[in-house]
């Protein structure tokens, strides 16, 4: 007698939560205060970008919670922090104190936060995209060190910083005024950071500038750095940002390390994945990393990972952003891309959510996959082996853990 679907979900559902995992980004917060609660989560999550606001009436979060319910974000979110806490029923107005307290007393313990994530999630390693200090891993080798590397896009000026307001000074020094120097410095200082541990390099420049990186002449670069201030134009701005991206996917290559990129949502204009055709493919041996599937671009990133053996599709944080996009592109990766490349992570700041993200991937695995045995895609046994890649397997061998 063959499975029916919902056996079949059950034993690969079941089977996932069996394996350690290797989440490969995450924001994870570097310390959690007496009075983390509730309310600290909802705010330090995806669910804040819903932009609807709460306060302390019962009132206010009845409505809030009418808005947000059926949004991904809140749903994961809810579900992660049910699991961790054994709650029976749903957050609501009534029970949000209640359910704030528990979460309060609990995390009064200061390393409760990091057993969440070692035992509820499984997490072997996390790849810690620490924005807030570049390169760090919050004092605990449970997070692996990833380098980002956008305040490198600044140095055509002295005194700028990226998004995060990290500057480039920082790492090179200041008064550069000579774009080989500058180059030759940013690779020493990416060359410390693989020294001091980090193990991937993470490009965010997408929430500043558009992902169409040209291969410029030296020169265009060069006349960034030296022409007066008040003639340098946003051409100007891009075509050194343009060259310093190129020199940092060539020093990704040399030093083997992979190259994280945020693609999609977020600034969101200007960020399709398409936009990197050119980078990726004058950069043959650098490993491109193409974050959240690109989401809303899926199928673009379904492209580029279909044509180009460079390409990493990591669908970090999108079952969070659409359980049902996370689902399609899945099947649509599996079909069109090696198995030996998909890789996962939470994308989150606190452990509740993470949780909840681990949750949503695991409910897509096995949902996804439910479906293509049914089709006769493949079997059950071959389904499980997909899981362990995609939760474990792969991300071991390309980030070389
Ligand atoms: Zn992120």
């Amino acid at each position: 007698m063959t499975k029916s679907y919902s056996n079949v979900y059950e034993e690969l559902y079941t089977y996932a939560k069996t394996l350690p995992v290797i989440n490969t980004h995450s924001h994870h917060m570097t310390s959690i205060d007496q009075t983390y609660n509730l309310d600290t989560i909802l705010r330090s999550s995806y669910v804040n970008w819903c932009g609807v606001s709460f306060g302390d009436t019962s009132e206010s979060r009845r409505q809030f919670l009418e808005i947000v319910r059926f949004n991904s974000y809140f749903v994961w979110l809810e579900k992660g922090i049910m699991d961790i806490y054994d709650l029976d029923e749903p957050i609501t107005e009534e029970n949000w104190e209640k359910v704030s307290d528990i979460i309060n007393k609990a995390n009064q313990n200061d390393k409760y936060h990091l057993k969440i994530l070692k035992e509820r999630c499984r997490y072997e390693k996390i790849l810690l995209d620490a924005y807030w200090n570049p390169g760090s891993n919050n004092n605990s080798d449970l997070f692996a060190r990833v380098f980002r590397t956008d305040m490198f896009f600044h140095g055509y000026s002295s005194g700028l910083t990226d998004h995060n307001s990290n500057s480039p000074e920082k790492y090179i020094g200041s008064g550069i005024k000579d774009i080989d120097e500058y180059i030759a410095r940013m690779r020493d200082a990416i060359t410390i950071k693989k020294n001091e541990g980090c193990i991937a390099l993470k490009s965010a420049i997408a929430y500043e500038r558009s992902l169409d990186f040209n291969e410029v002449p030296k020169e265009k670069a060069q006349y960034a750095m030296t022409c007066k201030k008040d003639d340098l134009t946003k051409d100007d701005i891009k075509a050194f940002g343009d060259y310093v991206f190129f020199n940092i996917c060539r020093i990704a290559a040399e030093l083997d390390l992979p190259m994280q990129c945020h693609v999609g949502l977020g600034r969101l204009k200007d960020t399709n994945p398409m936009q990197m055709w050119e980078v990726i493919h004058k950069n043959p041996d650098t490993r491109f990393v193409l974050f959240h599937g690109g989401y809303p671009w899926t199928d673009e990133v379904l492209g580029l990972a279909h044509n180009c053996r460079n390409v990493y599709p990591d669908i970090c944080w999108l079952p969070l952003i659409s359980t049902s996009a996370a689902e399609k592109m899945l099947i649509e990766l599996i079909e069109v891309s090696t198995i030996d490349k998909i890789c996962w992570g939470c994308d989150t700041w606190t452990s509740e959510e993470s949780a909840g993200a681990l949750l949503a991937m695991e409910h897509v695995l096995a949902s996804a996959l439910s479906k293509k045995i049914a089709e006769g895609y493949l079997s059950v046994d071959l389904a499980k082996a997909i899981i362990k890649n995609i939760l474990y397997k792969n991300a071991k061998l390309i980030y070389n853990l």
